[in-house]
Order: C-alpha cells, then structure tokens, then sequence
C-alpha cells in the first residue's frame, strides 16, 4: 500500500512490480508516460520497433493455426481463468488504470470488472457458438451453418477505456479461435503492460496455450498502421476518434480485411415534460460530467421541453458549480483531470466558438488542484445554453461540456436529436408511454444505443455496443457480436443417393460404366 509519502512514480513502480510487468519494460523507453493526475512523469515505456510487430504478428498467425483446432468450451477454459486472474487483480489493476487515466476510483475499479463480466460471458459463450440448420428444398439434404475462427484479430484502442475495450474484444476472440495483437493507445500502455501480464499468468496456469496468441504492441499510430495493413490480418477491431477511423476504414476496405469501427459519439438526451426530474437531474449529471467527459457515450447535448426548461437548467447550473473537480482519488471528488493540454485546449476553442454562436457558458475553467504541476488539467465542466445546434455542437469535444437545447414537439426533439454526423448512444426521459415509444421506434432515435429513463453512458457488457454513422457500426460485446469475429460456413449435406438441384434445374448426364 502507498504511504503519505509515496510518490506517484514510485506507486506506479509497486502496482506495476505486483502485476508482474517488469521494471525494464517501462523505464528504459522513450515512450514518455504522464499521470493526468498530477501532470508528471510516471514511466518511460519501450516501444515495440517494427521488426518485432512484424514477428509478433506472424507468431500470432502460427499461434491461430494451432488454437483454432483447440475445442471452443476449452477455449472459453482460458478466458474463465483469465477471468479469475483479473478478480484477483482488481485494486492493482483499477488503481492503475486511475492513475494512468485519471478516471474516478470507482470507474477504475468498474473497467476492470468489466473485463472480469466480458470473460464471464464468453467462458458461458464458448458452448454457444451455433449455427442454424435450414430447411433444403431437396428431398434428402439438409444445411446448416457453421461457424469457424478467422484468423489474428488486430485490436487498436484508445485512452479512455484503455483496457476494457482490450477485453471486450480478446475475451470474445478467444473463444471463437482467433489470436489477438493489440495496439493500445500510446498515452495509456501501462495498464495494457499490465493487463498483457495478467494475461500471460493466464496461459501459464491454463497450460497449453500456444506462444504468442495474445500479443501487445506498445508504441504511436505506426503500429496501429502495421495491423492495419497486415494482410496476415483478416479483421481489425479499431476505437478512437472518428478522425482515426476515417484513416483505418478505407485502407481495410482496400484489402477486404474486416472492420469493426467504434468511434466518436456526440450523444443526446430528450427530457420531456412528464419526466422524473429528480431521477433526469442525476443522470444527467452523471452522464455528461462522469469521467470528466471523456466517454464516448459522454451526453453532450440536451434537449429540453419549453415548459420544464428553466427549473431544469436552473438545477443542472447548480450542480455543474457545485460538482467536485479535483484528485480522482479523493472520495468527494465526481470530475477528475483531462488527459492532456490538448484536451484542455479543445475544450476551451470550443466553449469560445460556442459564445460566438449565442451560447451562454457556465462553468468551463480551469480549476487549481493541489500537489499537481502546471501540466495537470482540471475543469469545471461547461453547461452551455445554446440557441440552436450550431456546428460547434455537432462536433464531439472530447471534455465536460453539455450544450443545452429548447423543443416545443418531441418531432422536433428527435429531429434535433438525430441532427449530427454520429450516432452512438441516445436517451429520452419521460412516463409517457406514447414518447417513450415513438423514441425507440424506427422513425425515433437513429442511435446504436437507445435509452429510456437511463442515461447515454454506462452501458452493461451483455448488450452488443455501437453507433451508427460517423460512429463507425461496429458492435462489441455481448449479444450476437461474437458472430463478428468468425467467418459463417453454409453447408449442404446430401444423405440420398439421388442428385436433385435446387430450383428445379436439369443437368442429367449418362454415367459411363467405368
Ligand atoms: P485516437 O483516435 O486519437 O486514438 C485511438 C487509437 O488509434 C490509438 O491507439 C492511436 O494510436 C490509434 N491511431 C490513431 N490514428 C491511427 C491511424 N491512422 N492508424 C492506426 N491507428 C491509429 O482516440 P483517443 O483520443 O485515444 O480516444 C478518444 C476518441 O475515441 C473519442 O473520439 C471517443 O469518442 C472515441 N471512443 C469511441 C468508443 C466507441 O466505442 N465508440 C470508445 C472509446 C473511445
């Protein structure tokens, strides 16, 4: 445990001795890793060169070849300890994860249960992996489907969920036969060191899994690029900024790799007037300042019946001065830093072109925290009045900023709603059953994720997880999405001795006697 005068550094060094990720890989390197807590320097992570990502991507095609004929409840075997392994992990692997990421305590601690439930439900999956059988037109046949691994699934992820969406990804993988490369994001590769430990104690324990089937690049967009272009590579799994996608996107379609595109979100939430507004009031709050508005299911748009409009906003000014913005882990603190100036930079360009356009700001500094450098970015999250969704709303801005719209007719609310390149995740507060309806049917919200009375973010791992649009379509997670990493087989099957083809046709030859 860390003393009162422990520093940052040196508790970064303990939780990563405890994890087992030894010392070399992460103070000889060049990759220089900042705690958004404090602004300083934590680590110096080696970067993986481009030799060794080429290595590590054909050892993990020769892994594939080996673990795809490894039977599927066996696989899930894997998963299910990779699951205990993570239980027991949790405070190192959380506390890690805040202190690298900044998020609150408890939304450290959250991630990695989440990878604890994603592996608890493909260990459950892995005696699932059925396909259909059909009915065949011919007398005597039958089809079905099958369903088979696909090959290395390359995995690049972002800062904010710097591990989850590892998990999400390899915990389903895995059990459908596949080997996993993973790029994460270069301003977060200490938990994925971490993580990449906790998974290689794993494989020890399970015993014969196959060198090399889980492996991590550490290191910039280079080697986001290799998986990319890999044609050894057959589905790439991307999150980031929609920026990033529109890099990855055409250059897979160009090799006719698959795609699994999480992007930029810029979601919404309605507030009609027969909603609970105590119960509207704390999920917005959550919402649009949980993880100091760096989700991508952050809400950053609210759209507000006339009639409840002031008490609502009038509410919401107060909570966005009062909300703690502080350390993340202190326990009165609900806003914890930004991840960079960068970050702290967009936000104030846009609250800036926002007050141009006609809003009215509150809240938006900087707040002083102390013990931190003049490189930690605290902010008070923005609540911004807005006159009309001006291009500055239909822009994600990766911070705490909820732009605030007026509706008189919820046609008007879903068309507001729906008015932005991204659609990610939605949510409409309301006890009318005829709104609540109207939101989630196929004229309402045209968002991967629809809510009613919950907010956008925060969403379970047994859903399937996504946006549409500029958001990218891709799914994760639970539900049907494991279909997306194995490719479907449709098979016929002939059990007479007769050849009939399908729609009648005719094709009769004389047999010659051999
Ligand atoms: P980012 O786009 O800057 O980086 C994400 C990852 O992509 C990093 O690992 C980065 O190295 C890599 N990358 C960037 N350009 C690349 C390229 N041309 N080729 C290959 N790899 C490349 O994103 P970020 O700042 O880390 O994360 C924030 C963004 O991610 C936000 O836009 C947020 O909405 C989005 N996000 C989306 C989801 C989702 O599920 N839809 C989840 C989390 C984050």
């Amino acid at each position: 445990m860390p003393t009162a005068t422990t520093s940052l550094t040196q508790e970064v060094q303990q939780l990563l001795d405890a994890l087992g990720v030894p010392a070399a890989a992460y103070t000889q390197g060049d990759l220089v890793v900042h705690s958004p807590i404090t602004g300083e320097e934590i680590a110096r992570v080696t970067q993986t060169t481009d030799q060794d990502a080429a290595a590590a991507i054909t050892t993990a095609q020769q892994a594939f070849t080996a673990w795809r004929t490894t039977p599927a409840p066996r696989r899930g075997e894997l998963v299910r300890i990779l699951g205990e392994e993570l239980r027991a992990e949790l405070p190192n692997l959380g506390r890690l994860v805040t202190i690298e990421n900044g998020k609150l305590l408890s939304e450290g601690f959250g991630e990695v249960q989440e990878m604890i439930d994603i592996c608890g439900f493909a260990a459950g999956l892995s005696r699932q992996l059925a396909g259909l059988t059909l009915p065949s037109e011919r007398p005597g046949h039958r089809m079905m489907e099958s369903w088979h691994p696909l090959g290395v699934v390359g995995v690049i992820s972002a800062f904010n969920f710097p591990v989850a969406v590892w998990s999400w990804n390899a915990a389903l993988a895995l059990v459908c036969g596949n080997a996993v490369v993973w790029k994460p994001s270069e301003k977060t590769p200490l938990t994925a060191l971490a993580t990449q430990a906790i998974f290689e104690r794993a494989a020890k324990k399970f015993g014969d899994v196959p060198e090399g089937l889980c492996a991590l690049l550490t290191g910039g967009q280079n080697l986001g690029q290799m998986l990319v272009d890999s044609p050894q590579i057959p589905l790439v799994s991307a999150t980031g900024s929609t920026a990033m996608g529109r890099a990855v996107a055409p250059r897979l379609a160009a090799r006719f790799a698959r795609a699994i595109l999480e992007l930029g979100g810029n979601n919404a939430a309605i507030v009609c007037p027969s909603a609970d507004l105590d119960l509207a009031l704390r999920a917005v709050a959550f919402s649009a300042m949980g993880t100091a508005g760096q989700r991508c299911t952050t809400l950053r748009r609210l759209i507000v019946h006339e009639s409840i409009y002031d008490t609502l906003v009038e509410r919401l000014r107060k909570v966005f001065l009062s909300v703690g913005v502080g350390d993340p882990r202190e326990s009165n603190t609900l806003v914890g830093p930004l991840i960079d100036q960068n970050a702290f930079s967009a936000m104030q360009s846009a609250l800036k072109e926002a007050r141009s356009a006609g809003g009215t700001v509150t809240g938006g500094e900087r707040v002083s925290v102390e013990d931190t450098s003049n490189q930690a970015f605290y902010v008070r999250p923005a609540l911004v009045e807005m006159p009309a969704q001006t291009a500055v709303v239909q822009r994600e801005t990766f911070a705490p900023i909820l732009y605030v719209l007026k509706y008189r007719d919820l046609d008007e609310a879903i068309a507001l709603q729906n008015d932005v390149p991204q659609g990610l995740s939605s949510s409409i507060f309301t006890l009318n059953l005829q709104e609540a309806e109207c939101f989630l049917s196929a004229s309402g919200s045209d968002c991967g994720i629809a809510n009613v009375n919950v907010g956008t973010s925060g969403a379970e791992i047994g859903g399937a997880f996504g946006g549409e649009k500029e958001t990218g379509g891709g799914r994760e997670s639970g539900s049907d999405s494991w279909k997306q990493y194995m490719r479907r087989a449709t098979n016929t099957i002939n059990y007479s001795t007769h050849l009939p083809l399908a729609q009648g046709v005719r094709f009769e030859i004389d047999t010659p006697i051999a």
